[in-house]
């Protein structure tokens, strides 16, 4: 791991346009389960579909029942040595965008400036109306399942949803573009904690490559862009950023 975090600390120092892209492995030493790791939030339950959720009550009671379960970890969760380390390449002036596939707020949290990241499936700190799009804080919609609402409503009728995006759920336009676009625009495209199936987040890495970034990978498993990544390291995300960082800051 020594000689691989030296290289990517140099190609940082000498980077104009790095990006880093997490995804839910970032925080799992936050505390958050990831999706698809033994233990994770597949093992627990099953996708509720976005046409489920608008079509049966009953969807909508499980969803809102998950997203219940996540507030668990969520509520006592802080940023970790990962996004720290990651919010510090900030401050240093060499990171110039996040993406994230994340929903959990920790990035802003720790203190990496909200139009700095890019949140391609959305955040589940707000909740928002699917009929009028009006937005509402966590706080709000969790005061209306403690009054007993297993699947909350708008004033104006409408139901209420974490603003995260679901499976069949059509991506946000502005910042699906807007990550494509910079990420072509890339020299070095890290990506932190992610199985990277997920499309089409999971194509920004490839956006870099093609355009010729220096493309990294920091994650426990396998993906299926290990073979095309110019260095892969196997390792948890904190001590490998924590690592990385310290070589930036060395002379
Ligand atoms: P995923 O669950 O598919 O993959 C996570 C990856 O991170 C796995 O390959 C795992 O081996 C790796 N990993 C876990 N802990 C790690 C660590 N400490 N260091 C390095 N790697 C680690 O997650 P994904 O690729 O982000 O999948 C997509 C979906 O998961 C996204 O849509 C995202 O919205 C959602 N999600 C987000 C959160 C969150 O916001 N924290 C939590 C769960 C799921």
């Amino acid at each position: 791991m020594d000689k691989k975090t030296g290289i990517v600390a140099d190609k940082i120092k000498k980077s104009k346009q790095l990006i880093v892209f997490t995804g839910a492995g970032i925080s799992t030493e936050s505390g958050i389960p990831d999706y698809r790791s033994q233990g994770g939030i597949w093992d627990k339950f099953q996708p509720v579909y976005f046409d489920e959720f608008m079509a049966s009550e009953k969807a909508r009671i499980k969803y809102w029942q998950q997203r219940v379960d996540m507030e668990k970890s969520l509520s006592v969760s802080k940023p970790n040595i990962g996004h720290e380390s990651i919010a510090r390449l900030y401050e240093l002036g060499f990171l110039k965008t996040l993406i994230t596939q994340n929903i959990d707020g920790l990035h802003e949290e720790s203190g990496i400036p909200k139009e700095k990241i890019i949140e391609l499936h959305g955040n589940t700190r707000r909740v928002r109306c699917m009929t009028c799009k009006k937005l509402i804080s966590w706080d709000k919609a969790q005061v209306m399942i403690d009054a007993g609402d297993q699947a909350p409503i708008c004033s104006c009728g409408g139901f209420l949803k974490p603003d995260t995006i679901s499976f069949g759920q059509a991506m946000p336009v502005e910042e699906t573009q807007k990550a494509a676009m910079l990420s072509s625009k890339s020299d070095v495209f890290i990506v932190v904690g992610s199985t990277l199936l997920v499309q089409p987040a999971s194509l920004m890495p490839e956006y870099a490559k093609n355009a010729g970034a220096f493309f990294v990978i920091i994650n426990l498993s396998e993906t299926p862009y290990d073979n095309v990544c110019d260095i892969l390291i196997r390792g948890k995300a904190g001590e490998v950023l924590k690592e990385i960082v310290s070589k930036v800051n060395s002379a």
